[in-house]
């Protein structure tokens, strides 16, 4: 069993010898020994992005981040539940307005009345149930407005992340995963699980992905994602997918950022069983036709059957995270799992697991013969400005 302090490891991005002591000071009466102390931002930013154990509360003084403390709070922020706490030092000056400032954590200064001893477990280990310290984040699972997902399609509040993938044979990195976030004005930084079920419900979701593939092909120019080499995955709904129209605005764009087809990867999110079985199969050849590849997403017991996609012409099959994550466990997952590896290795498919998320998963997924990875272990989702930073990191360990 986890002792409560047993998951937590902190970074702590300062310069001031007064918080690195007032943190190591309460952190070790807390028993907490993993804690991180730099003062150097982009070494933050590796810490963050991927790992294991994972960083589960970053301790941030805006001051030391410099030009990286958008990125640093990307991180942070936008990957709860499952992601890092931001716990604010000092002068929160330079983070006024920032959309992600609800769900933040203040301590004005060490020892300050009001922070003092044991500032730092209260932080930590927050008492259930809204708080000074959480105040905002009782609102995070409202349900939001058409309206409000309509001005956050067209005003330009859709946001992306990127989640490398790696080979497993050699570790390289290989590819990267489109996701994609909300930017909400009150709310902060929203999942996809807040808002794209949504969308698609209330029919948007082609200006969704209209909006992903906008931002994710201006990174790859803007931020040069394109000296990596990497493959980019975009998740594409079936009735996205099976627009005409949207695969030929999808093709002018590609053209106009020029990037070659063959880095495409069009993952196919949607888990409804496709009964439009012939239009999907022309979709699937005319994007093939071009150099696209074709991915099968979330392919789990419970959540998709992938058997009638087998004879399309897809390139890659990935394996759902509850499916990788839960297969330790369950005989079920596990048999599911040796089962769908085989057939889609016997249909020429390119194994993806997600949720890769520890060694020991890893260490699994290599042995059942599993082509790619990608999962927190490796690295969580990025901001664009992250990657290469991740990218030098993770190349520097494999050397
Ligand atoms: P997905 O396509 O299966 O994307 C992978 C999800 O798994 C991401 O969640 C990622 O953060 C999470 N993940 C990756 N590695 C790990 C791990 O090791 N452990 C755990 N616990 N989780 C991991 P995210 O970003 O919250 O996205 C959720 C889903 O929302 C996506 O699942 C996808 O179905 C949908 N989505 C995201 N972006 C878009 C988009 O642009 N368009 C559409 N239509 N759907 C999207
Ligand atoms: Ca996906
Ligand atoms: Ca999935």
């Amino acid at each position: 069993m986890c002792t409560p302090t047993a998951r937590l490891n902190l970074v702590l991005l300062s310069d001031s010898l007064s918080w690195s002591r007032d943190v190591s000071a309460q952190a070790r009466a807390m028993g907490i020994t993993a804690v991180h102390t730099t003062a150097d931002a982009r070494e933050a930013v590796t810490l963050l992005a991927g790992g294991f154990p994972a960083v589960s509360h970053l301790l941030l003084q805006p001051s030391q981040a410099g030009d990286l403390l958008p990125q640093l709070v990307n991180m942070t922020a936008a990957e709860a539940p499952h992601g890092i706490a931001l716990v604010v030092l000092g002068d929160a000056g330079p983070l006024v307005g920032n959309p992600s400032a609800l769900a933040m954590t203040f301590v004005p200064e060490p020892g300050a009345a009001g922070t003092g001893q044991g500032w730092l477990q209260r932080v930590l280990q927050p008492s259930p149930g809204p708080s000074a310290i959480n105040a905002g984040n009782t609102a995070r699972n409202d349900r939001l407005s058409v309206e409000e997902l309509r001005d956050a399609l067209y005003g330009a509040r859709i946001q992306t992340r990127y989640q490398p993938i790696v080979n497993m044979a050699d570790s390289r990195p290989i590819g990267l995963e489109v996701l994609a976030r909300l930017e909400h004005p009150v709310r902060g930084i929203l999942q996809p699980d807040l808002f794209v079920p949504q969308i698609e419900e209330a029919g948007l979701a082609w200006p969704l992905t209209e909006a992903v593939v906008r931002r994710a092909f201006e990174d790859w120019g803007q931020r040069r994602l394109e000296a990596f080499g990497f493959t980019l995955a975009l998740n594409f709904p079936l009735d996205v997918l099976l627009i005409p129209e949207a695969l030929t605005w999808l093709e002018a764009r590609r053209r106009e950022a020029a990037i070659p087809a063959e880095l495409l990867v069009i993952e196919l999110t949607e888990s409804r069983p496709v009964t439009e079985i012939s239009r999907l199969r022309h979709a699937i050849a005319t994007l093939r036709s071009i150099g696209y590849g074709l991915a099968i997403d979330d392919v789990g017991p419970e959540v998709r059957d992938h058997h009638a996609l087998l004879d399309l012409q897809f390139t890659a099959l990935k394996l759902d995270k509850d499916l990788v994550r839960e297969s330790p466990d369950s005989t079920t997952a596990a048999d599911f799992l040796t089962r769908t590896i085989a057939t889609a290795r016997a249909a020429g498919l390119t194994i993806v697991a997600e949720g890769v998320e520890d060694l020991q998963i890893w260490d699994r997924m290599r042995a059942l013969g599993v082509d790619q990875a990608q999962g927190f272990l490796v690295a969580r989702p990025l901001p664009a400005a992250a990657v290469p930073l991740w990218h030098r990191d993770w190349c520097a360990r494999l050397a």
